[in-house]
């Protein structure tokens, strides 16, 4: 017989409430949240993650400009990639045409609010279907980026796994408050409970039991579900190879002799290769004889 794990504690009604009042207070006025327009959430989403917010706050408009609406997007994943340019991890943007394809397809080109619907659009995840939910759809469902993953884990007191955090974060979740409740926990991970936290005058320090066990060591955050590691160092990986090619390619063909030069390998041209194939793989670029162009 399979003993159902203990349900996880609420949080105090008074921290739920220094919470929303804190983000009130001292929440930033981002244009993601002037909005509820699902397109526009999702657009937001995908570009948050791995960019850096001022750099979404400058270029989210802009694509929006050029891609009102998820047909807009489905017409033509070249375009897509050109308009991805400086946003880094150019596979979100295969993902963005090949998701408003299905939309298109299944749901009258618009963006669909059932969580299944939303986890079956290709390149969503769970984080970005709930996120979709709450932030544009206003629902009650709790998400768990790597701010709030921190968060849950500290305040908890322990490593959290994948099932545990979004069961405590799903018991977090005030009634009828999801877009700000969301938007306030991950707030609160984004400005203060950072890898190094801030702890004075945070609203959650009262019921934090990592903050009032005196920051023992290990902090539970680290290696706790969605808490992410860090990024590999960029500079010589394969990602930068990969952003070179995809960058010459958004200005015209690249030839096989010189894809190496172009991904900055000049002394090596089997590894040069080896990442163009992953290109390939990932749907971002096309090999036409001995040329590479776009899709
Ligand atoms: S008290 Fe410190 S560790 Fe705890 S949630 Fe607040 S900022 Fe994070």
């Amino acid at each position: 017989m399979t003993v159902a794990a203990p349900s996880p504690e609420p949080l105090p009604a008074s921290a739920t409430s220094a919470l929303l009042a804190w983000f009130a207070e001292e929440g930033r006025d981002l244009p993601w949240r002037r909005t509820r327009d699902p397109w526009a959430v999702l657009v937001s989403e995908l570009m948050l993650q791995q960019t850096q917010v001022a750099r979404v706050i400058d270029r989210l408009p802009r694509f929006l400009a050029r891609f009102p609406v998820p047909a807009d997007a489905a017409c033509s994943v070249a375009d897509v990639i050109d308009e991805w340019r400086g946003l880094g991890y150019n596979r979100r943007a295969v993902n963005l045409h090949r998701a408003s394809e299905a939309m298109v397809e299944r749901h009258d080109g618009r963006v669909p609010e059932a969580l299944d619907d939303l986890l079956a659009l290709p390149g969503i995840g769970p984080y970005t279907a709930r996120a979709v939910r709450a932030f544009a759809f206003e629902f009650d469902d709790a998400v768990v980026d790597t701010n709030i993953g921190r968060i849950l884990a500290r305040v908890v007191g322990e490593r959290l796994t994948p099932t545990a955090a979004q069961r405590t974060a799903d018991a977090w979740v005030p009634n009828g408050c999801g877009w700000s409740w969301n938007q306030a926990v991950m707030e609160l991970g984004a400005l203060r409970c950072r890898p190094t936290p801030v702890c004075d005058g945070c609203p959650l320090a009262a019921c934090c039991r990592w903050h009032q066990a005196g920051h023992p060591s290990p902090d539970p955050a680290v290696r706790s579900a969605a808490v992410s590691t860090g990024q590999s160092r960029f500079e010589g990986s394969d990602r930068q190879g990969r952003g070179r090619l995809v960058d010459a390619l958004r200005l015209g063909v690249v030839a096989d002799v010189d894809l190496a030069a172009v991904m900055g390998w000049a002394d090596d041209h089997a590894r040069a290769r080896r990442v163009a194939d992953g290109l390939l793989t990932d749907g971002l670029a096309v090999r036409d004889g001995a040329t590479w162009r776009l899709p």
